[in-house]
């Protein structure tokens, strides 16, 4: 199977020695470039976000009647973004440094309907399948009153349809509660990584959940299985979708907004540093071509996964993107933090992102529990442990010297910044869930 020779890999990435040791390492990629060298290459533009972001305007009226808990935003699925300075004292007595600017963090871990990152992308493209289907069919228009899709006519129609899809959790929540809501017939492929309560969670909405004992990219293939067999069924692909990476992208332009409103400062003495949960790489990849298109090259992006799961670092690093799989190196792709137990990312985010990506680090289940902890007694919020991959981001730009210097980050500089921690999920765990990740924290 292995087109490459994991010595001759090794000798000539020494960096993949720790990674293979399960160390915790960072990488602040050498080949970064501006956002005009390095946007040609995603090849989607400010057009193709503006579209998607139209899609969600046209879809609030429904959201906000098919979901009651997104019309207080008026059926925009958006998150809050808040200071966590109890969180950033306790970082600098933990690390013994001092993190210069503010720490906020984004709550894509309480996003209406699915409680995750997944909320955007997810979402979106089962949007997107439904609205091309009742165009096509004479029984919608884009100038509708989209909240008309409630009605049963509607659902009769939808339930022609089915939509299959892979996850390791989240995104099966999203997909397959938007798409049951709808009317689909949906399937969502869990891996063994998945939570039970995903599962009933799933079943109560009527999906039809099928349970793997292997990992992601074999939840992945069997839905794409399911869905070749049958002319109607709609795959959703978490590692090639356009779709989905411009839902996540979205969030840069509603960022944007935000700070505006807030009145945190970004520009070139002001730069934001942008901590994200990476999996397969849709969602945090999709997230920072959105931040990049909103803010330039004042926002600066940094990919956090597991020590068991460093799927995006080896990629890009080695430069062989979805050539290579953890395992290939002897990785189990075993963590705690299911959301990113992914073992092979996506070429498509890869290639498409490498450019305008800062780095990327790898965090242990165990720091990821202790932070888990922290963040619930100090800041009262609760996550999952994929959410706070993130958490450590600032100490690490804060100890790379080289990186700084690289970037002409000084002191003043510095203690402008903004540093955005991307909480990715957690919003409905189950308390009792929630008291086993606390009781492990505690270890
Ligand atoms: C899916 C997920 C991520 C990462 O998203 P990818 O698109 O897989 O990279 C991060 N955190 C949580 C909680 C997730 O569910």
């Amino acid at each position: 199977m292995n087109t490459f020779n994991i010595k001759m890999l090794i000798s000539k990435y020494p960096l993949l020695i720790e990674l293979i040791e399960l160390k915790e390492i960072s990488w602040f990629n050498p080949n970064i470039t501006s956002l005009k060298e390095g946007l040609p290459y995603v090849g989607l533009d400010a057009d193709d976000i503006k579209e998607a972001s139209d899609r969600l305007n046209r879809f609030a009226s429904y959201l906000s009647s098919a979901f009651p808990e997104t019309a207080v935003n008026h059926g925009i699925i958006e998150s809050d973004v808040v200071s966590i300075p109890k969180m950033k004292v306790k970082l600098e007595q933990e690390y013994g440094a001092i993190i210069q600017g503010q720490l906020m963090l984004k709550k894509d871990s309480h996003l209406p309907i699915s409680g995750s990152i997944k909320a955007r992308g997810g979402i979106y493209e089962v949007l997107t399948h439904a609205e091309k289907l009742a165009i096509k069919a004479g029984l919608l228009k884009e100038s509708d009153d989209y909240s008309k899709l409630c009605q049963n006519e509607f659902k009769e129609f939808f339930s022609q349809y089915r939509i299959a899809v892979g996850s390791t959790g989240n995104l099966g929540m999203s997909i397959g509660i938007m798409s049951a809501q709808l009317g689909f017939s949906v399937s969502v492929h869990m891996s063994a990584d998945a939570r039970q309560w995903k599962k009933d969670k799933l079943r109560a909405h009527g999906v039809n959940v099928v349970e793997y004992q292997q990992d992601y990219s074999i939840a992945v293939e069997q839905g794409r299985k399911e869905a070749e067999s049958d002319a109607n069924c709609f795959f959703i692909d978490d590692e090639n979708s356009q779709t989905l990476f411009l839902g996540y992208a979205v969030a840069g332009e509603r960022l944007k907004q935000q700070f505006e409103d807030m009145e945190v400062l970004v520009d070139s003495q002001h730069p934001l540093f942008v901590y994200l949960p990476c999996g397969v790489g849709g969602g945090p990849g999709g997230v920072a071509f959105g931040l990049k298109m909103a803010f330039g090259d004042n926002v600066h992006c940094i990919f956090a996964e597991p020590t068991h799961s460093p799927c995006m670092l080896l990629g890009v690093h080695t430069g062989l993107q979805d050539a290579i799989s953890v395992q290939d190196i002897g990785i189990d792709n075993i963590t705690a933090a299911d959301g990113l137990a992914v073992g092979r990312a996506s070429g498509f985010v890869g290639r498409a992102m490498q450019r305008l990506l800062d780095g990327y680090y790898t965090i242990s289940d165990q720091r990821m529990y202790r932070h888990l902890g922290d963040m619930n007694q100090l800041e009262n919020i609760q996550l999952e442990p994929s959410a706070l991959a993130g958490v450590i981001g600032p100490i690490i730009v804060t100890q790379n010297k080289e990186y700084k210097q690289r970037l002409g980050f000084d002191d003043v500089k510095m203690r402008n910044a903004t540093h955005l921690v991307w909480a990715t999920g957690g919003g409905m765990v189950p308390q009792k869930e929630m008291a086993s990740y606390l009781a492990k924290s505690a270890l």
